[in-house]
């Protein structure tokens, strides 16, 4: 079946993945496969922005990718692959960042938000990492970018970098990537109050073990209000239950979400449930990436093979690029 176009989209390399990770972008990732011809990339050089050391970011890379073949990336046909294999976004980074006005760059919330987060750590390539991910997307001749609300901008400001270079070299070398927008639920974490994330260690691992789930699933808050298990509970304002909306079969959501308001049901009982269930619905993934596992050798191949792919793309775009700079 002809595919609707190609999709591109970049994670940081964060190890092993958690439930954030997954029902925020891993779950759309695997399902974009069957319209689109996918392009994934482990942006490594982005992380390089905030990480103190590297000494992780091999380790890190491979999970992170080991956990995405589990989950269902098909590396057949998708092209997944790690940023720094394919040079030629260096390049296109630095070409790009001079059609890319300073003063946009440093107005954009997220670098605020960056400069909050490192105020020790404020480096040039912090500026420009909205750059370098528009090298990322227009050097692959990405036709969608899915992307939730927040990232919304960058794509907006991707396009415009796009309109630049394409105007001021007279040339139609870059592509205009769309944005698809994407419903990206925001998963908070076992204290049910901020996102999940490593940062914060409220996070649930994919590659856990059941036991290790478990523990965490009876560390997380429910609803605030119930103090006493003889107290009704409201199943609307807690982090268990609308996680049960998701891992857990519909008529025990129900029976759950009754129970619950009448103090049928206590707080204990009902994450012991959720443990299970999570636990049940992980056990095909955690059985292929302990095979997958297996071999690294393979993992590694899988990513290089990608990165192949990636480069003979990328150098037809550079080659474009370059004769549009009429570069000597
Ligand atoms: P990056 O900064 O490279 O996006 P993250 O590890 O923060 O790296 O996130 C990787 C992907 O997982 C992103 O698409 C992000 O939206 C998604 N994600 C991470 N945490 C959550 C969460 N708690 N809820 C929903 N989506 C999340």
């Amino acid at each position: 079946m002809a595919k609707k176009g190609r999709v591109f989209s970049g994670a940081r390399p964060t190890g092993r993945q958690h439930l954030g990770n997954y029902l925020g972008a891993i779950k759309n990732y695997v399902a974009l496969q069957d319209d689109y011809d996918c392009v994934y990339c482990i942006v490594d050089l982005h992380a390089l922005t905030t990480i103190e050391t590297t000494a992780d970011l091999k380790q890190n890379t491979y999970e992170m990718a080991l956990d995405w073949l589990a989950a269902g990336i098909r590396p057949e046909e998708t092209t997944l692959f790690i940023q720094s294999h394919v040079p030629q976004v260096t390049e296109l980074h630095t070409i790009l960042s001079m059609v890319t006005p300073l003063g946009k760059l440093t107005d954009l919330p997220t670098f605020k938000e960056k400069v909050r987060q490192n105020e020790s750590n404020i480096n040039y390539g912090l500026v420009g990492y909205p750059v370098l991910m528009t090298a990322d997307i227009v050097l692959y001749r990405s036709d969608v970018v899915p992307v939730g609300i927040d990232q919304a901008p960058h794509i907006e400001f991707a396009r415009e970098i796009v309109r630049s270079f394409n105007y001021r070299y007279n040339t139609k070398a870059l592509l205009e990537p769309q944005m698809k927008n994407t419903e990206i639920p925001k998963v908070l974490g076992i204290d049910g109050k901020e996102k999940m994330g490593k940062s914060l260690n409220n996070h649930i691992e994919l590659a856990a073990t059941p036991d290790e789930t478990r523990l965490r699933v009876m560390q997380m808050v429910t609803d605030p209000q119930r103090m006493r298990r003889t107290d009704p509970g409201n199943p609307d304002v807690c982090n268990v239950f609308s996680m049960h909306k998701i891992f857990t079969p519909a008529e025990d959501v129900e029976m759950i979400n009754r129970e619950c308001r009448v103090a049928g049901i206590g707080c204990v009982d009902c994450k012991k449930r959720f443990a299970e269930n999570l636990n049940k619905s992980l056990e095909p993934f955690r059985a292929r990436r302990e095979e997958i596992g297996k071999t690294p050798n393979d993992v590694w191949d899988i990513l290089h093979d990608g990165a192949k792919r990636a480069r003979t793309i990328a150098e037809k775009t550079m080659a474009d690029v370059r004769e549009a700079l009429q570069l000597p």
